[in-house]
């Protein structure tokens, strides 16, 4: 399709002439619950302004038929005035209303008005997600964050259904078996923050109110969603605590009352991010209602999603970036919210900073040592551009840079410069000056050097310690190395580490100070005895790689489980994970120092990351000769723990999923086998749904499991997830069959949704099937330009990123990747830029395979 595009300097001409007074959208949604049903009926009626009468501009919209354009009442001709992407008009006079009639599509693929029926009971189940482009997949709009108006909606649907969408709805009429919904009309918002939630849902609903500081009470109701289905298993009254505790916190912190009125949340089907902070109706994937036991990592995972999407409201909605550069400012912030807020607000969550330093940061880091890094702040040209930048730099980089600003200029400074930003720019659009001036403020602090540093460049700062003692064994010296691109100025804690009574490692000293420049002189710490640890970066108040002296290094080799504080040992494992992808510690080194401390990881969340990581190491990061070996002892190491961990516990329930990621042998599959048949059991750990096909998918991936098997275990479990499984554990069986029929399910047609390609490529691309997925590496290279040019780009990205050829750590494969970039220096940037990461991957894996075989 042509112009799907959008540009930059497309929407900078078009918002210098436009103003929009507001957009009514009439949606008919009856048909949906027909499968043969293709589209839907969209009107709009766009009321806008023009500076420059006789100008003419477009409306973007994505639809596969457009009846009627009409422009202040002269009826255009849908077939000259539409191109498939836009329709254009022109002359323009200073008030134009503009209607635009079209068949609209239902999706599959997640992207505009996503359509699923749910196999338990048939039920039909629609949302919309936009961000940041498809709201012109729904109706008529000028799809640029800038041009924000009020959005009134009607929807007509199915009678028996509920319809949600960002305001409350004001009028409901029922008229044989449809009904239609009329909706308030919103704030003034952006396009991609629009939404419509529709279907069958089960609702679970609440109330918030508080007073305010000038004596009014804020009412907002409160209402929780997801299927009907799924009823069972939601814990709403565990989502909406989260929620009130919330919406107390921001309400203090921001001084701003929450200004979308009520406060919908919806758990919607085939959903690909995590959630979407639609102003007052926000979605979620569904994952996020808990079928099956998980750990409370998973608990903690879903709250600080749940805040996130909260501080939103504020950052983000009520104040929006003018364009994708800009994105950092709503994403940067809310992912340090979501985790500020979870200890901040008093929810059970305490240890959200360890799981940030832990998780968020190594998505961070790693996304920063690519070639394609970016500053925080970016350059985005288009919507491609903005689509790829919903990445590890603008969410994780950016908090953790804030945390930093936050350590650098003091917390109330900060805070009162979101009060102030939300103050001045209320239903307005932002861009990093309008932000600064107001932290200059606040601070009194001259924040351009800093910005500058930490904002508009690109790349990670390593800091490195360097101890000298004397005879003695005191401290002469210690100092802090920087390097790695633009130096900065860091505000850091070093903490020195010694064995206490118990033998515990436990902080004896910190010192707190500015590292600036590539040497920065410790003073305080001359003359104190040499500490067994020196850890950089405690408290993880900076943004950096951490290195080690080599004596710490001996101490965390033979103690790192001992260190007693969760966010220092957090730090110690983040450190020697960042050693190993850097080629600097053997893999085999890192998998031992799992095997050794793991067993006593007190915090459910990193310990799952160690497992992820550790096989990781094995897979891609082993030497090959050593491959097998690793494998068995990770899973001798898991089926270890898997007995000694505390019956019923979370750890028992990771060490039980970590054992079916790396069974290998008879002894470890015969006994998934024996869990699943009920023959074997091991005390207290509960075989439930989702433990079940974690154990079909080890057996399915060794071989070991046949197709009538997994129908019946679908047969059990004929739902959303048990579909996806199934689909995943097909596509895992190692035989060239089963990766035949997944590779042309996902490439030759795009009949499967969204989920079943994801369950596709996953169950596809099982790192052990590496001599049987090496056939598929000359194909990808060939099909990517096809993909990119005929799919959804998020499909298109998910294939990209999927079936890249990343178990194949050869030079080889590297030599092709390396071949099909020069040869196609052309190719659209943003699928460069996929295949630029993925070959990135590629190269540091046989960078670290080489340091394995030492
Ligand atoms: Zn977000």
């Amino acid at each position: 399709m042509p112009g799907k595009n959008l540009s930059r300097d497309e929407a900078q001409q078009r918002a210098s002439i436009l103003t929009v007074d507001g957009y009514r959208v009439r949606l008919d949604v009856t048909s949906a619950p027909d499968p043969a049903a293709a589209t839907f009926r969209s009107t709009t009626t766009i009321a806008f302004r023009c500076a420059e009468p006789g100008a003419s501009t477009f409306v973007d919209l994505l639809a596969p038929a457009v009846r009627a354009v009409t422009l202040n009442g002269r009826a255009l001709d849908p077939a000259a005035a539409y191109d498939g992407a836009r329709v254009h008009v022109d002359a323009l006079a200073a008030e134009n209303v503009l209607t635009v009639e079209a068949d609209c599509a239902y999706s599959r693929t997640g992207e505009g008005l996503h359509r699923f029926t749910d196999p338990v009971d048939g039920e039909t189940y629609l949302y919309t997600h936009y961000e940041p482009a498809d709201a012109r997949r729904v109706f008529a709009t000028f799809e640029q964050p800038d041009l924000k108006a009020p959005f009134t909606f009607t929807v007509t649907a199915p009678a028996a259904w509920d319809v949600r969408s960002n305001a409350a709805h004001e009028q409901v009429t029922t008229e044989g078996a449809a009904r239609t919904w009329e909706f308030a009309p919103t704030r003034p918002i952006s396009s991609y923050l629009t939404a419509v939630v529709a279907g069958p849902y089960h609702v679970a609903r609440d109330h918030y109110s508080r007073t305010l500081d000038d004596g009014t009470v804020l009412d907002i109701p409160l209402s929780a969603m997801c299927r009907k289905s799924l009823a069972p298993y939601f814990d709403s009254d565990e989502i909406l605590g989260v929620t009130k505790l919330g919406l107390d916190f921001f309400h203090e912190q921001f001084a701003y009352p929450y200004p979308f009125g009520k406060y919908d949340q919806a758990f919607v089907p085939e959903y690909n991010i995590g959630a979407m902070e639609n102003p007052g109706c926000v979605t979620f994937r569904e994952e996020f209602v808990f079928r099956s036991k998980v750990t409370d990592a998973a608990y903690e995972g879903r709250a600080n999603v749940v805040l996130h999407e909260m501080a939103h409201m504020w950052f983000g909605d009520l104040v929006t970036m003018r364009w994708w550069d800009d994105l950092w400012l709503k994403e940067s912030f809310a992912d340090f919210m979501g985790s500020y807020g979870l200890v901040g607000a008093g929810t059970r969550y305490r240890s959200a900073w360890v799981t940030f330093a832990n998780q968020r940061k190594a998505w961070a880091y790693r996304q920063d040592q690519f070639p394609t890094t970016h500053p925080i702040t970016a350059d985005i040209r288009d919507l491609e551009d903005a689509k790829l930048n919903f990445d590890g730099i603008t969410y994780a980089k950016g908090a953790s840079v804030l945390k930093q600003l936050v350590a650098y200029a003091g917390a109330e400074a900060f805070f009162e410069g979101a009060r102030r930003y939300f103050q001045r720019h209320a239903f307005g659009n932002t861009e990093l000056a309008d932000l600064l001036d107001i932290l200059e403020e606040t601070s009194g602090r001259d924040l351009k050097a800093w910005a500058a540093a930490w904002l508009q460049t690109a790349g990670v700062n390593t800091l490195t310690p360097q101890l000298t003692a004397d005879a003695e064994g005191r401290i002469t010296e210690l100092a802090v190395l920087q390097d790695g691109g633009v130096l900065r100025p860091h505000r850091i804690a070093v903490g020195l580490y010694d064995r206490d009574a118990d033998g515990a490692l436990v902080r004896t000293a910190r010192f707190e100070l500015d590292v600036t420049g590539a040497r920065t002189v410790v003073a305080e710490a001359a003359g104190r005895p040499r500490p067994a640890l020196v850890l950089l970066n405690d408290d993880d108040l900076t943004y950096c790689k951490v290195r080690f002296d080599e004596e710490s290094l001996q101490t965390l080799r033979g103690g790192l489980g001992d260190i007693k504080d969760d966010l220092a040992r957090a730090l110690a494992w983040s450190a020697v994970w960042n050693l190993t992808r850097d080629a600097l510690m053997p893999a085999r080194d890192y998998v031992a120092l799992v095997l050794r401390f793991a067993g006593q990881e007190a915090n459910i969340g990193v310990l799952q990351s160690l497992h992820t990581q550790a096989k990781g190491a094995v897979d891609l990061y082993a030497d090959p000769a050593w491959r097998g070996e690793g494998g068995r002892l990770l899973a001798d190491g898991a089926l270890r723990e898997l007995r000694a961990a505390a019956p019923g516990s979370d750890h028992q329930l990771a060490w039980a999923r970590f054992l079916a990621q790396t069974a290998n042998g008879s002894e470890h599959l015969g006994l998934v086998r024996g869990l699943l048949a009920g023959t074997a059991r091991i005390d207290g750990l509960e075989v439930d749904q989702e433990l079940r096909w974690a154990l079909w998918l080890a057996l399915a991936a060794a071989g070991q499991a046949g197709e009538d098997e997994l129908a019946g275990e679908l047969a059990a479990d004929n739902t959303a997830s048990g579909r996806r499984q199934h689909t995943q554990c097909l596509a895992a069986r190692p035989t060239p069959e089963a990766k035949a029929a997944a590779w042309s399910a996902v490439v030759d047609s795009d009949e499967l949704p969204n989920a079943l390609v994801e369950a596709n490529i996953a169950g596809f691309a099982v790192p052990a099937h590496r001599d049987l997925t090496a056939l598929y590496a000359a194909p990808y290279f060939k099909l990517l330009e096809r993909v990119w040019a005929e799919r959804t780009i998020e499909i298109a990205m998910r294939i990209v990123g999927g079936f890249f050829p990343q178990a194949q750590v050869d030079e080889a494969t590297l030599a092709e990747a390396d071949g099909w970039l020069s040869g196609h220096p052309d190719a659209a940037p943003a699928l460069r830029r996929l295949v630029l990461e993925r070959r990135d991957d590629l190269a540091r894996a046989l960078r670290a395979q080489a340091c394995d075989r030492g």
